[in-house]
């Protein structure tokens, strides 16, 4: 029972000076000791003192632990926030992450089907191949009113314009005044313009007085430093411009790639065919060969050949008969003529000739040998044994003429000559 007071009135000072206040805790106490001191039951001195001792410290000791443990607590509240905030940061990096991941994704996806795309266009170089890929690529890839491509012989000479346009048939169309409008701004400009009702009120106001529209991309095409052709797409949505224009870089590529190549081989020196001199390069040849025949004071001969009948031969046998037969005779050519003459691929199935230092009885000779060959030859063409006669005009220098031009003019007459005459002859 004494045991029990003892141990109530310490509770009780531990109660108060935890959940109330020192003080009161204090004032507890000392009423506490007064109170044992008067009754002291069951305690000896010693006990007394020592339990005096114990329940007047009991608030002071309480007291200390109590604001260590809210210290503590403190701490660890902060920590725990230190924790949730860094937490929390990295869910949202993670959240951004996963956003960036899905955009590079999306990305990464656009390359790799315009990487298909380009490969597609390169395995391509005719323009009729490049712009049927494109096309395709445009019709599936995005949702718009029409496209059309302008394309320049000169710095502003339209040549051609094809419109492409979802549900219709992709073809060369009828120039309009929008198509010359967007060619004399890509000229003016050199650049790619974006009209949307935010953008470029300017061009906007100038376009619209021809036609109406909601958006309008229109890009330059550039050959060698020069505008080749105009691209453009009416009401393509907004957020489209930016892949549009990277489709159309891609085709701009591949679009100077063509043009380039045709060009080289209109430049070429070899007619890939009969193997022997192209137009182009055979009358740089020949007017060397002017020119050296004017130095040295010496005659040369022009020789113009033409096949006979040469349509009937393609429309009974076929082209691929004709272009062997068009093979062989240069065979012959090369075959019956000297190392130092030049043959040329004059047109279709027209071959031209310079005899350097041959006179007219000369080109008369070697002109005869030519046509009795081909006479008395018979090709093999797919199953087929095929023939051909040729007439030939000559004309010499000087006696004919002493510039090329009018070297040709008199072949060409000598020619025309021939084939009045009954063909399968030399005039
Ligand atoms: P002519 O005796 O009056 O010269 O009659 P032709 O039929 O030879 O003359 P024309 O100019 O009417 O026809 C030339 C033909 O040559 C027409 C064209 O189809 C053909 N041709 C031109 N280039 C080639 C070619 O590279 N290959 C083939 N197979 N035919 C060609
Ligand atoms: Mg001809
Ligand atoms: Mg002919």
């Amino acid at each position: 029972m004494n045991i029990l007071i003892y141990f109530v009135l310490s509770m009780a000072v531990l109660f108060l000076s935890y959940r109330i206040s020192l003080s009161r805790a204090l004032v507890f106490s000392a009423l506490a000791s007064l109170f044992i001191l008067i009754h002291r039951r069951g305690l000896s001195p010693y006990e007394t003192w020592v339990y005096l001792l114990f329940i007047n410290t009991l608030p002071i000791a309480a007291e200390r632990f109590k604001k260590d443990f809210d210290r503590h607590k403190g701490g660890m509240r902060a920590r725990f926030e230190e924790v949730k905030g860094s937490y929390e940061g990295l869910m949202q990096k993670d959240r951004r992450e996963i956003g960036s991941n899905l955009e590079k994704e999306k990305r990464l996806q656009q390359v790799l089907s315009l990487y298909e795309i380009s490969k597609d266009m390169s395995s391509s170089l005719a323009f009729e191949g490049i712009f049927s890929i494109f096309s395709s690529t445009l019709k599936k890839s995005f949702r718009f009113r029409s496209s059309r491509l302008v394309l320049l012989k000169g710095s502003r000479d339209i040549e051609a314009v094809y419109q492409i346009e979802l549900g219709q048939r992709i073809g060369k169309v009828v120039l309009d005044g929008l198509d010359r409008e967007l060619v004399n701004i890509a000229v003016e400009t050199k650049k790619t313009i974006s009209i949307s009702p935010q953008e470029h009120p300017e061009f906007s106001r100038r376009l619209s007085v021809i036609k109406t529209f909601e958006t309008l991309v229109s890009i330059p095409l550039f050959v060698e430093e020069r505008i080749a052709g105009v691209l453009y797409i009416e009401n393509i949505h907004g957020t489209h411009f930016e892949n549009f224009i990277i489709l159309a870089a891609q085709f701009a590529i591949q679009f100077q790639k063509v043009i380039l190549y045709k060009k080289v081989q209109e430049m070429s020196i070899t007619d890939s065919l009969t193997e022997i001199s192209t137009r182009r390069y055979f009358l740089e040849r020949f007017l060397e060969e002017i020119r050296r025949s004017m130095r040295h004071k010496s005659n040369l001969a022009f020789l113009m050949l033409d096949l006979d009948h040469f349509k009937e031969k393609n429309d009974r046998f076929g082209h691929l008969v004709g272009d062997v037969i068009l093979k062989e005779v240069a065979v012959i050519l090369k075959s019956d003529l000297r190392e130092i003459d030049i043959i040329g691929r004059y047109g279709g199935e027209e071959f031209s000739i310079v005899l350097a230092g041959t006179g007219r009885e000369g080109a008369f000779q070697v002109a005869e040998r030519i046509r009795q060959s081909t006479e008395g030859a018979v090709f093999k063409a797919y199953d087929e044994a095929v023939s051909t006669t040729v007439s030939i005009g000559v004309s010499v220098f000087p006696d004919d003429g002493v510039d090329r031009e009018a070297l040709i003019e008199t072949a060409d007459k000598a020619l025309y000559k021939a084939k009045e005459t009954g063909r399968n002859r030399v005039c």
